[in-house]
């Protein structure tokens, strides 16, 4: 097989970037917008020792899993990879994905993981669920004021105001913004030039509350007749704060670090259950509350507490977790790398009366065996919801160490959480339940859940 070739090929899985894979003379050959059981024609566009990059050619006979994409520039855009396949198929190729990788990274059995594993938790409108959206603005090849999202790997901007898995007020946002640009003569920014002003509306919403924020990501401190704009933009019906970001670096970064109140409160608010946050513009949050709200409370039935139990809630970010367990806890204790996301933390504990947490900024793998071998510190129930990378050697032996009675990891990775996983089994755990939760309809992400307790 080289170069240029065409090849046909069956698309038996999706790799972890949406690649459709197939074979070919014995070779696994990647093909973006490939649909499992579509049968298609490819030509090689890249040859590599073991494997190949194929460009779709032709669909010789569609999968049955094949819908119409929702969303007209979905193959331009690159940010959902899945839209080709129905929700159905999405849901079933995910948990395919946890309980593959649980099998053969994990080396768990299949019959245990048939006891284990519960149904995937998916959404039943898999679309709109993101409350959080960053819209480049900029200028198509006639001129044109446009605000979009980037093509897949590049830079150039795909001018759609309605993407499928934003808020629906995105649009009217956007829409409002452009006009006040057009009618003040105000440029957007120029990447190659650095000159322009506007670069980026971040568009945030509370679904529970209604509350929107916008952020204008400006290269300078103000914009002209910035009156005008907020006049607007405050006209629509939610809004409540909008601010000016500043950047005026050349980077990729999208948000500057200074920001300057337009309009309204500096924050927004929004719920997750019982638990009330606080959103700035530059905060964490989960994009999907809906499903965040499922991954929650699933972690919080495998933590099975009742109310007096020490639980520590590793990689906390901004608390999320560990305050949605200090209500049935006795003490939960934080840890977070990020030091604004643990001021967030204790901004949000103290907005719901949570007297009952303590947060750390530090390592992981620093604070935890510290504060067991300095002080002593114990747990029942350990909580882990690590980055893609999973969870660092020392951070799994000190957990061994502690011997928890339960130990609840939540993760976005399969492929880590397995490797995780099948470490701590050998170490005196039993894997008890497990479930994904669909926290990213349309893409190849997905969350799970994993109990584990200690063996007698
Ligand atoms: N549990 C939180 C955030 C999970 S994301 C939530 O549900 O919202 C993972 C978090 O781990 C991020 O906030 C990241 O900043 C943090 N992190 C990354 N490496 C870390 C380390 N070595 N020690 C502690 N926290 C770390």
């Amino acid at each position: 097989m080289k170069k240029e070739d065409l090849v046909q090929l069956e698309i038996e899985d999706i790799s972890s970037e949406g690649l459709g894979i197939g074979h070919a003379e014995g070779m696994a050959v990647f093909v973006k917008d490939t649909v499992i059981g579509d049968v298609i024609q490819a030509k090689i566009i890249k040859r590599k020792k073991t494997y190949a990059f194929g460009r779709l050619m032709e669909i010789l006979k569609p999968s049955p899993d094949r819908v119409e994409p929702v969303c007209p520039v979905a193959r331009q855009c690159g940010g959902c990879q899945l839209q080709a396949m129905s929700y159905p198929a999405q849901l079933a190729f995910k948990e395919q994905k946890v309980l593959g990788n649980l099998q053969r990274i994990g080396g768990f059995a299949p019959e245990l993981l048939h006891q284990c594993m519960e149904p995937i938790i998916g959404m039943e409108e898999p679309f709109h669920y993101r409350n959080k959206a960053q819209f480049p603005i900029g200028r198509d090849r006639q001129g044109r004021l446009i605000a979009g999202f980037y093509a897949g790997r590049t830079h150039t901007i795909i001018d759609n105001h309605d993407c499928a898995l934003g808020a629906k007020v995105n649009c009217q946002v956007l829409e409002t913004v452009l006009q006040y640009m057009e009618e003040n003569q105000v440029d957007p920014y120029d990447e190659e030039t650095g000159k322009g002003r506007m670069r980026h509306v971040m568009i945030r919403m509370g679904f529970c509350t209604g509350e929107i924020m916008v952020c204008l990501v400006v290269n300078g401190k103000q914009l002209p007749k910035e009156e005008k704009l907020t006049a607007a933009l405050s006209r629509i019906s939610g809004m409540t704060s909008i601010v000016l970001n500043t950047n005026q670096e050349r980077t990729n970064v999208i948000l500057g670090r200074e920001n300057r109140l337009l309009w309204g409160r500096e924050y927004i608010e929004d719920f997750i259950g019982t638990v009330k946050y606080q959103i700035s513009p530059l905060s964490f949050y989960q994009v999907n509350p809906v499903q965040t709200e499922h991954l929650y409370r699933t972690a919080l039935e495998y933590a099975g507490l009742t109310g007096n139990e020490t639980v520590w809630d590793l990689y906390c970010g901004i608390g999320t977790i560990s305050l949605f367990l200090a209500k049935k806890a006795g003490k939960v204790r934080g840890v977070e790398i990020v030091p604004e996301a643990i001021e967030d933390a204790r901004r949000n504990a103290a907005l719901n009366g949570l007297t009952n947490t303590e947060f750390y900024v530090g390592k992981a793998e620093e604070v935890l065996p510290e504060k067991y071998e300095k002080e002593g510190i114990r747990a029942d129930v350990i909580v882990i919801d690590p980055p893609r990378k999973g969870c660092q050697q020392q951070v799994l032996d000190t957990m061994v160490q502690m011997a928890p009675k339960r130990i609840v990891y939540v993760s976005c990775d399969s492929a880590t959480l397995a490797r995780d996983l099948k470490y701590l089994c050998q170490n005196g755990y039993e894997l008890k339940r497990i479930r994904a939760v669909d926290n990213f309809c349309q893409s190849v992400h997905v969350e799970s859940v994993a109990l584990l307790q200690k063996s007698n």
